[in-house]
């Protein structure tokens, strides 16, 4: 295995098989077939067995979409400038779309049965039961069917469309290349323009930023103004509508978290977090031989990398250090490669980035990325074979409780990180273990540090636009935000002002970064519980993966002797970042 791999996608369909023509039209008349049993609900005339076998249905009929999707998906990620896979792709979201409406009504039937009566058909079918009970949880903030029409009716051309907008307008921007090295002078995009804050350069991070924020700020009051409307739209339906009692509650609902444990995390990110990473900040400044760091050289690498990596030395690698941990794990990290289940080619017009893809329980998980190698594209096979291996263990739960919820779907991806970043560590010589040490320092600084204030900034975003903020008012908070973040142990540029309209996720997913947080710091804790316990920790942690999604996050935690989630427990992350810090590396 000298190349990279290359996956292979007829193990799902073969394109244009009579086999996928055939599962679609099976779609079709199964869900029409499901529907006929409207009557008998509307008129509880329901019996046990009956209830069972229409929910067994309802999640078969939604393995085989997400198998037909799935194969849609992959195959566009595959090669995206291929016509074919990219109508059949809008075919098959179609098809979804209206699978799904046609099978809305058994769940708002659910929702809205007698709680004696749910109590019975629930006990009746225990494997499904946390998927049965979150449905219902959702009763309170649900609105008549007619109004519940109306809203996604509107949010069509309305909350989504605007997202899209924003999507479409910032997706378009270009940037003026001239100040790199060796460019043509053509106008870049964002992705190879960021490029350059990682560069060796002090001037040409700078002037990466000044041109990122350039280009937005020209923009940003128009980019504001869709903010202000996405923040109120959110307010309206959410608060207002819907009950909920504060913007950010929506997300802890369906995080399924109580505030408390969001609420401590944040806490302790802005305490004990600022202070870590301040004094991170100057040591990097010391490493890098200046007086201050700039905002500009948060990302600044140590020293050039060197090392080239081939496919085959990195998935010895990642199987060894998963392997040390618990065999299993090595062995299902295996599983992706050996069933030709992993795409690591370098190909024109492959998608970029990477990911897992987990279509249903008992299938195995395809992985994308694109390996160039370089220590970094190590670290993206460790991350994505440890979602891999999550999914694989979860195998035995149903669809509908089979992928783990936000603030534990990092959880095995993230500690597989860390087992590779342990073993490189403890083999490396003095200056590589250096510049990985601070890498994995930077990594810690922008997933957790960071994400935290900018959930902190939605927080005031969403209570000042309530206000009637400004966008010049909004800049101000984000300003502010900043300068509480970093204090003194970095120098502020004011551009950064405008960083809060380059983030999607705050425009596309209000609230959903602090999983981000919540998930890296949770694994620097696990981590810590590593360092003390080995092998007890890793058969619990094995345990707790192959729960999937079945169960509110904290008690799959607690299953697992993890907790509670409070300001010790995050505290506990921070020592472990705080022992990278001192040079001691990861132990365990
Ligand atoms: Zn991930």
């Amino acid at each position: 295995m000298s190349q990279s791999p290359k996956w292979d996608l007829g193990r799902l369909y073969a394109p244009d098989s009579l086999e996928l023509k055939q599962d679609m039209e099976l779609i079709r008349r199964r869900r029409t077939e499901f529907a006929a049993n409207r009557e008998l609900l509307v008129n509880d005339k329901l019996t046990l067995e009956r209830f069972a076998a229409l929910v067994r249905e309802l999640e078969s009929l939604r393995i085989l979409d997400s198998q037909i999707s799935g194969f849609a998906e992959l195959s566009f990620s595959d090669n995206t400038s291929d016509e074919k896979a990219q109508a059949f792709l809008g075919v098959t979201r179609q098809a979804s779309a209206e699978l799904e409406n046609e099978l809305l009504f058994f769940e708002l039937w659910w929702q809205k049965l007698d709680p004696a009566l749910a109590d019975e058909y629930r006990a009746s079918l225990p494997e499904f039961d946390y998927f049965l009970t979150q449905i219902r949880a959702l009763l309170e903030h649900s609105l008549a069917e007619g109004e519940e029409r109306v809203i996604n009716l509107k949010n069509a051309n309305g909350r989504q469309a605007i997202i899209t907008l924003y999507d479409s307008i910032t997706n378009r921007y270009v940037f003026d290349s001239s100040f790199i090295p060796g460019s043509d002078g053509q106008p870049i995009g964002r992705e190879e323009l960021m490029v350059q804050v990682r560069s060796h350069q002090p001037r040409l991070r700078e002037k990466a930023y000044q041109e990122l924020y350039r280009v937005f700020s020209d923009d940003g009051p128009a980019l504001g103004q869709i903010y202000q409307a996405l923040v109120r739209d959110w307010r309206q339906e959410n608060v207002r509508l819907r009950h909920y009692g504060s913007p950010i509650s929506v997300r802890h609902k369906f995080n399924d978290l109580p505030q408390e444990t969001v609420d401590s995390l944040l806490r302790v990110c802005q305490g004990k977090g600022r202070q870590v990473f301040g004094r991170y900040f100057q040591k990097k400044a010391q490493a890098l031989g200046m007086s201050k760091l700039r905002r500009y050289d948060l990302y600044a690498p140590l020293s050039e990398e060197k090392r080239q990596w081939t496919f085959a030395e990195a998935m010895d690698e990642v199987t060894k250090c998963f392997g040390d941990f618990d065999p299993q794990l090595a062995q299902l990290a295996q599983n992706i490669v050996s069933q030709n289940h992993l795409d690591a080619q370098i190909r024109q017009g492959k998608a970029s980035g990477a990911f897992c893809a987990s279509l249903a329980p008992k299938m195995t998980p395809w992985v994308l990325m694109t390996f160039k190698g370089q220590t970094q594209d190590v670290f993206t096979l460790a991350h994505e074979l440890g979602h891999a291996a999550h999914s694989q263990l979860a195998k035995d739960q149903n669809l509908f409780q089979f992928h783990a919820c936000l603030p534990l779907a990092e959880t095995a991806s993230t500690f597989g990180e860390l087992l590779l970043a342990k073993r490189l560590l403890a083999n490396a010589d003095p200056a590589d273990r250096e510049a990985l040490t601070f890498h994995l320092l930077d990594d810690a600084y922008a997933t957790v540090g960071r994400q935290a204030f900018f959930a902190l900034f939605e927080i005031t975003a969403h209570e000042m636009i309530e206000e009637g903020a400004s966008v010049s008012q909004i800049c101000q908070s984000y300003w502010d935000n900043l300068v509480t973040q970093f204090g003194d142990s970095l120098a502020l540029n004011e551009e950064f002002r405008w960083e809060w309209v380059t983030i999607p996720h705050i425009f596309h997913t209000p609230f959903y970064v602090y999983a981000y947080s919540f998930g890296q710091l949770l694994v620097y804790s696990l981590w810590r519980v590593y360092e003390r316990e080995g092998p007890d920790l890793a058969q619990r942690l094995m345990k707790l993966l192959a729960r999937g999604g079945s169960a509110p996050p904290l008690t799959i935690l607690a299953e697992a002797g993890l907790g509670p989630l409070d300001d010790d427990f995050w505290l506990g992350g921070f020592e472990v970042i705080d022992a990278l810090m001192s040079g001691t590396g990861l132990s365990g």
